[in-house]
Formats: structure tokens, sequence, C-alpha cells
């Protein structure tokens, strides 16, 4: 039997500035708008619902954003806070499923395949409602794909269902920009022989758009019908692993650096073999006396758990790739771009 997959896509209302107001409940109900400063010519980067009232959008210019909201409450990014609340909010899915694919800090896919997604959904709202005081809205259906353009359509709060016997319909009347992975680049292209909503695209003779795209365009093609076969895939390409240590009187001898490389590659092969990975890059990373920080890093043909392989890798980029005279302040050591050989998790979910 084939159990047919269900995604939910979650992504936080107006994060940044929810975020500033949580932190400073007196601005609550004000227009708040995070972005850099007129000064350096910088643009919005959230804009609370209330300033979505006057206009004001992300991506607009702060200068153009003051002259449309005066009152507005202008904010700098401040990104190690919204990290940590990220941190918070996927603390909370990891309750609900072991599949969890984020796709910013504040935007993540959920598989909830064989299980209840609308029980789930509700759970997550209320959890990031109670515990962070903050607000989602959510998408449901059975793909990546349509549950991200579920997701957008009760914004803010919002909690929508797109059911596969709905999703031809549903799509139908929607411009071709809404469809995955279609830019202002492809919009023209697909402009010019006559597509303009998705279901135009329905429409339009598969064989000639691979002609002319390639596997883009059997991929539009699909995605217009609402199918998307893409799994929910967890992402540990951007995570690395890593040791590192500032010396309490800087360091001139390279001996001593071989030494610590030497403990760090075995304390990460050992901690890469617990987590089941092989990692392709080892990165060497030094700050100097006077504070500059530089990194080196190599990537292996074949991915490796393995301490010597680590270690000798490391010591060719220390002496090959590095060639400062300074003393060194910090030295550290980190492997990434991991591979995930027997992910037990995947290998549970059908993919169709
Ligand atoms: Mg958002």
């Amino acid at each position: 039997m084939i159990v047919s997959r269900s995604v939910i896509h979650v992504d936080m209302d107006a994060f940044y500035a929810s975020v500033e107001e949580k932190y400073n409940p007196s601005l609550k109900g004000k227009p708040i708008i995070v972005g850099g400063s007129v000064k350096n010519r910088g643009v919005v980067t959230t804009a609370s619902y209330e300033a979505r009232k006057y206009g004001v959008h992300s991506a607009m210019s702060v200068f153009k954003a003051k002259k449309l909201c005066p009152k507005g409450i202008f904010l700098p990014v401040n990104m190690a806070r919204y990290k940590e609340v990220s941190k918070e909010v996927h603390n909370i899915f990891k309750r609900y499923s072991k599949l969890i694919e984020p796709i910013s800090i504040d935007e993540a896919f959920i598989d909830t395949t064989g299980r209840d997604p609308l029980f789930i959904a509700k759970k997550i709202k209320e959890d990031i409602k109670r515990e962070l005081n903050l607000t989602a809205s959510i998408g449901i259906s059975t793909n990546k794909f349509l549950a991200k353009l579920a997701s957008d359509i009760e914004k803010p709060n919002g909690l929508t269902i797109i059911r596969e016997e709905e999703a031809i319909e549903f799509l139908k009347p929607l411009p071709i920009r809404k469809l995955w992975g279609v830019g202002p680049k492809t919009e023209r292209q697909l402009h010019k022989i006559g597509i303009y909503t998705i279901g135009d695209l329905q429409d339009y003779d598969i064989k000639v758009l691979v002609d002319r795209f390639g596997k883009k365009g059997r991929e539009m093609s699909y995605f217009s019908k609402g199918i998307d076969n893409r799994p929910v895939e967890i992402d540990i390409t951007t995570q690395s692993i890593g040791e590192e240590e500032t010396f309490r009187e800087d360091i001139s001898s390279v001996e001593i650096l071989i030494q610590k490389l030497q403990e760090y590659s075995l304390n990460l092969s050992h901690k890469l073999e617990a987590k089941g990975y092989i990692a392709r890059t080892i990165t060497v990373k030094i700050k100097y006396e006077d504070f500059s920080v530089e990194t080196r890093s190599s990537t292996l043909y074949i991915p490796t758990n393995d301490y010597l392989t680590i270690y000798s890798t490391s010591i060719n980029i220390l002496n090959n790739k590095f060639n400062s005279c300074k003393k060194v302040r910090l030295l550290g050591l980190a492997v990434s771009n991991f591979i995930y050989p027997n992910d037990p998790v995947q290998l549970s979910f059908p993919t169709k």
C-alpha cells in the first residue's frame, strides 16, 4: 500500500517585526519596520502588519518607507535574536516529527505522512502562541509545493488545506510567478510563449516545454498540475561539526598547532561516527593576534569519518593554504558537507 504523503509548511508571520514586539511589548500594534538605515540606503527586511497598512513592504527602500509611514518605528536587524527564537520554533517542530526541512530562518516543511496533519498543525500553532507569543501560518497538502502555497493563503495566523483533488482547480487562475522556481527571468520567457497563468501551463504540451526549458520544463509542467515528488529532506548540508580553542597566549609554534589539529581530528572523527555521518569538507580556521580571521577548506573526493584522513587533510591545509607569520590566537577545525548514508528516518517514508 502506498500511503500518500502529507506535508505541512510553517511560515512565521512578519517574523523579525513580531520578535521585536515580543521583546518589547510596548511596540504591540504599532507599525514596526525592521531594516537598514536611510544613510546606508538600506531596505526594509520585515514590516509588521500594522506597517503594511501604510503600503510598506519588504525589499522597499527604508527612505520610501519613512515617507509612507513617518510614525513608523524603525529598528535595525537583530539577527542573533531572530536566530535564537528560530531555534525555539524549531524545537517545537521536533516534538511532532523527525522529518523537518528548514528552508529559511522562519519557514520549514514538516513531513506528517501517516499521521493527522491538521491535528499536528493546530498543536504547533498553539505551542508557538503559548510559549513564544508568536503566530505562524500553516499550509497542509500532499507535497511541498502545494503546502507552501497553502500557508500563504490566509496569512497572518492562517491554517489552510489544499486537498489533492482540489489542486488543479486551485492552481488554474494563479499567475505563473506563483509556481515553484519561476523567477522574473523564467516568467518573461513563459510570457513570450503565451503562458500567463498556471492554468495555461497545465494545458501546454509537455514535450514543447522540455524542448525549451529542459528538465525544468518537465518540472514546471508537473508542478502546474500539483504534482511534486520531492521528499521533505533533513538539511544536514548546512551543518558543520567543529572544535576550536582560544589560546591563553598567542601561539607562534607550528608544532603546537599541529598537535591541536591532531587532537581535534580525533574528537571530530568520534563525533562523526556517533552521528553516522561522513563528511566531505574539512575547514581550518585561524584567528590571528590582531583578531583577523581566515578560514581555508579542502573538499575530499571520498567523504570520510576517518581520523587519519581528517588529520592529514588539516595539516595540508595548514601548511599550504595559510601563509601568515602572525601569531595565532585561535585555531579551529570543522567538518561539513555531510552525507548520511543510512538515514533510517528518510527510508521509512515512501516517496511515491
Ligand atoms: Mg514568514
